[in-house]
């Protein structure tokens, strides 16, 4: 997977980014899952002057072609973090359901198949860490027998085993 933008493609209504992400730079710092103070019903209300991190920063449903209007953040309930390594980082923002619709389920299988590295990011309890879980080894044996209910089982598990694991305070 190249870390080229997808031709043609444009944000569109979506603005997860400006909502759900915690940045945390010198220029710019806002906190995870509350809107950027800067954002308006027209979107970015300081688009020219933005800082850079909000010029550089973009989610994996524009870099990577495959993904349809589904897996858009703001209608999928997924935000796609693109990491080093590379990583994708399934980060739910409508709710840890949205990781059990076919689009979602679908990605993971491909990705896990091509052997790329794929987490979940779930919600710590108010006030700490999220969770970050890593799905390959669980998913590996479902994916390889292309078998979508053991999928779906191993995720709802990754889940359940998530919610119980600690977290730090932040
Ligand atoms: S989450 Fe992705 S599609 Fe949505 S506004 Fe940010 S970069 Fe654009
Ligand atoms: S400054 Fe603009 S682009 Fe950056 S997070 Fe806020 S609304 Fe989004």
């Amino acid at each position: 997977m190249g870390l080229e933008l997808v031709a043609d493609r444009s944000c569109g209504e979506c603005t997860a980014c400006c909502v759900n992400l915690k940045i945390e730079t010198e220029a710019f710092k806002k906190s995870a899952d509350v809107p950027c103070q800067h954002l308006c019903s027209a979107g970015c209300g300081i688009y020219e002057t933005r800082p850079p991190v909000c010029r550089s920063w973009y989610c994996g449903w524009r870099y990577m072609g495959q993904l349809g209007l589904a897996m858009r953040p703001d209608h999928s309930g997924i935000l796609l973090r693109v990491q080093d390594g590379p990583a994708i980082v399934f980060q739910p923002t409508g709710g840890l359901e949205a990781l059990l619709a076919m689009p979602a389920m679908e990605l993971l299988g491909s990705l896990v198949s091509s052997d790329i590295a794929t987490y979940i990011s779930m919600p710590g309890k108010p006030g700490h860490t999220n969770v970050m879980l890593h799905l390959n080894p669980a998913l590996a044996a479902p994916v390889q027998a292309r078998d979508l209910v053991r999928v779906a089982k191993a995720i709802v598990s990754a889940l359940e085993f998530g919610s119980r694991t600690p977290t730090d305070p932040l």
